[in-house]
């Protein structure tokens, strides 16, 4: 039988227009949530539109996750829609490869902005709408397996998400008494438009690769042999939100087929 977890709970996605975030989005639609949708792309809305496709009550919203005052509007928007929010998951991020000496004070800014800041911004809007609400909830946040491993040419983006770690569980301590859970998820290497532009990106850097050649010898040194995909993140997402994770708070889970294991 189809399993329907989410049934008459409010779910909101940031980064939600395509990637990870719409496997999520979709999954939580799926088994009976309303979901919300945030993204920078205008395309959130047509995201939405599809996710409405398989049943509950969706909104899309264009929003830049690093500006407090979009941000706070975002959780009023879903507020005054749905009444209440139950599940956030901060899933908005983007990766910038460079050299340490081309890697520009801009490049690490905005890696910093939206993958550190972006994430506390949503998690103070998400935890506060909890609290008013009567406490209970989860929050649950996008780290990486660059959360355990920093990889070559991306010390920026391995300082954001060795970030998210620390603030998932200085979070997970402060709102427990809430009935509020904060947890995070490390993708490994999985297929989106993130992964097309690191092939490229770490390719050139690495050695002469054509198009695709450095994510299947990523790929074959995967345990597991195959690179994951959306729906194995929004696996672990929607246990993380669900019941069976009553007791989960401050946990960092890996998401990818035994490529890094600490
Ligand atoms: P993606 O680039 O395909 O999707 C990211 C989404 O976030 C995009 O829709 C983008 O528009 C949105 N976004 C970026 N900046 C934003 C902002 N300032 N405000 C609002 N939305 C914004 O990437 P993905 O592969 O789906 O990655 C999703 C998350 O998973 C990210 O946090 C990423 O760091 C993490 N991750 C991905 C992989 C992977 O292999 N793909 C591995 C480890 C971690």
């Amino acid at each position: 039988m189809e399993s329907r977890r989410f049934e008459g709970k409010i779910v909101l996605v940031t980064g939600g227009a395509r990637g990870i975030g719409r496997g999520i989005a979709r999954r939580f639609a799926a088994e009976g949530g309303s979901v919300a949708v945030a993204d920078r792309l205008e395309s959130v809305e047509e995201t939405a539109a599809e996710l409405a496709e398989l049943g509950g009550e969706t909104l899309g919203v264009a929003v830049d996750v690093t500006d407090k005052a979009q941000v706070e509007a975002l959780y009023a928007r879903v507020e005054e829609r749905f009444g209440r929010l139950d599940v956030s998951v901060q899933n908005a991020g983007i990766l910038r490869i460079s050299p340490l000496e081309r890697l520009s004070e801009d490049e690490w800014d905005a890696t910093l902005d939206v993958n550190v800041k972006g994430m506390f911004l949503c998690c103070q809007q998400a935890a506060a709408l909890m609290r008013r609400q009567g406490g209970g909830g989860r929050i649950v946040n996008s780290a990486s397996a660059q959360a355990r491993d920093g990889f070559v040419y991306t010390p920026h983006y391995a300082a954001s998400k060795f970030g998210v770690m620390g603030m998932t569980q200085s979070l997970a301590k402060e709102l427990a008494t809430d009935g509020i859970t904060v947890n995070a998820f490390c993708p490994g290497i999985i297929g989106s438009d993130m992964w097309e532009y690191a092939d490229r990106a770490w390719g050139d850097l690495l050695g002469d690769y054509a198009r695709g050649e450095l994510m299947a010898e990523w790929v074959d040194g995967i345990p597991m042999r195959r690179a994951g995909t959306p729906e194995d993140v929004a696996g672990l997402v929607a246990f993380l939100a669900s019941d069976d994770a009553s007791y989960i708070t401050g946990q960092t889970v890996n998401v990818c087929g035994g490529l890094v294991m600490s």
